[in-house]
């Protein structure tokens, strides 16, 4: 399946297709599994600093006598000097601090961590999350303070550290920045995988098709030859016929032309498809371009298009490839122009370079294509007016060859064109070598 190009390239544009999606929908995953840590251990944070807090608050407002004063036996309870463990243990283990305000929001003390050039914030906002100099943040509540007589002392706030959290939530970020692109390899290698096992069945019966195209090509030239060979003879001597049957034999003869062409055509497409390995030889572009348009000069004449060719390089172009496939691709594109321009018109076949490639263009005054028409016309027996292109002799396989040679020399076939206006064929081909037959680059 590698060998042929479109399948090639269906195969890696579902794969990335997929593995986008899939990217996507595991990059949600990730977030929301994140965000729902995130909300747990948050969860569990409230929890653990209500409950603190509020068995701090309830024993301390107990020993509390005067507004914005503190008892000794309020001292006592605070973590410096704490006696009782078994109610403030967990103040204990270094992760928190407790400070104490008056009515008017004014320090009184300070207990536990002391955590440098920490904000002093409102104690009428119950949750509050501030940094201290260093980065480091807290999480606090404030719980408002009554002495024993029910008369509002002030308030109590106590912030627990958030570094524990956070590096556990840093390494659980970077385990799921890690996994998602080692997923995202493993989704790739599947789908590429996945890919190739869906296509084989179309790929077979693609490869049917191909075969019975070629066998079926093959096939008819015998025929083909012989009726011709028949015809043709029949046709030199004349006096055996009357006009009638001359002209019906003509007619047959014309018929037999195209219809030889037209197999020949198909035969070279299934070459082509095939990959029979081009005849690899240096073409010297400004041959091919110069002989197309002085041997196709007579049929421009006759249908008064003025045919001219514009070589805008010093000197010659070289490419590596078949040059026979090269004259009928160079040809089928002037031969296209001429038709498909109205007498009076023009067409030039123009070539130049860009960096490592060598441009032909194909330009022309003629009919144009409209944008829609433009992507189709590569397609086999595709004609953008059936009637006149059946006019001008066309089978619609012109640019399919075209593409198909292009593509087996590595390079691109664009078409740019305003209906009414002309239109512009640009052939990009690889340079092989720019000025000496001697030195041919490898490809
Ligand atoms: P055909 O044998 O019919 O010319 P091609 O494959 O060569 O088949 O071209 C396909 C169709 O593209 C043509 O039927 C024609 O309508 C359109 N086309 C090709 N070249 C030109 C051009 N230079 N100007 C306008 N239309 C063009």
């Amino acid at each position: 399946m590698n060998e042929n190009r479109l399948f090639f390239q269906t195969r890696w544009r579902i794969a990335a297709s997929y593995a986008v999606v899939m990217g996507l929908i595991l990059s949600l995953c990730g977030l929301g599994v994140y965000q729902a840590i995130v909300h747990a251990h948050w969860q569990t944070l409230d929890r653990e600093l209500e409950f603190v807090a509020g068995t701090l608050h309830d024993s301390v407002e107990s020993t509390l006598k005067q507004p914005g004063r503190l008892e000794a036996a309020t001292q006592k309870l605070l973590p410096e000097q704490m006696e009782q463990r078994h109610v403030l243990g967990a103040v204990h283990q270094g992760d928190y601090y407790i400070r104490f305000l008056d009515r008017s929001e004014r320090t009184i003390a300070f207990a536990g961590l002391q955590p440098e050039g920490l904000p002093l914030t409102s104690a009428k906002a119950t949750w509050y999350t501030p940094c201290d100099k260093r980065g480091n943040c807290y999480h606090q509540i404030s719980l408002t303070l009554h002495t024993q007589d029910n008369i509002p002392w002030g308030y109590m706030q106590m912030g627990r550290s958030l570094r524990d959290i956070n590096e556990y939530l840093a390494n659980v970020k970077l385990i799921l920045l890690l996994g998602l692109p080692i997923a995202m390899i493993l989704v790739g290698g599947s789908s590429l995988w996945l890919a190739g096992l869906a296509m084989q069945p179309i790929y077979q019966s693609y490869k049917q098709i191909q075969q019975f195209t070629a066998d079926a090509a093959h096939e008819l030239r015998t025929p083909l030859a012989a009726t011709r060979a028949t015809v043709e003879s029949a046709l030199r001597t004349p006096h055996t016929f009357n006009p009638e049957v001359q002209n019906i034999l003509q007619t047959v003869e014309r018929q037999n032309q195209r219809l030889t062409g037209l197999v020949a055509d198909l035969l070279l497409l299934a070459h082509m498809e095939r990959r029979t390995p081009l005849r690899s030889q240096l073409c010297c572009l400004n041959d091919i371009v110069n002989d197309l348009v002085e041997e196709l000069a007579a049929m421009a004449i006759a249908t008064e298009v003025t045919l001219l060719s514009n070589i805008r390089v010093y000197k010659p172009l070289y490419v590596v490839g078949d040059e026979e496939q090269l004259y009928r691709l160079v040809s089928n594109l002037i031969v296209n122009a001429i038709q498909y321009t109205l007498a009076g018109g023009k067409v030039t076949a123009i070539l130049e370079r860009s960096d490592h490639h060598a441009l032909i263009k194909i330009q022309d005054t003629g009919i144009g294509i409209s944008a829609k028409e433009q992507k189709r016309i590569f397609a086999r027996f595709y004609r953008v007016n059936s009637d006149r292109s059946r006019a001008s002799g066309g089978s619609g396989l012109g640019l399919a060859i075209a593409q198909a040679i292009v593509q087996g020399h590595q390079g691109s076939l664009q078409v740019q064109s305003e209906l009414g206006k002309g239109s512009t064929f640009i052939i990009r081909l690889p340079l092989g070598v720019t000025s000496s037959k001697s030195k041919i680059r490898s490809y």
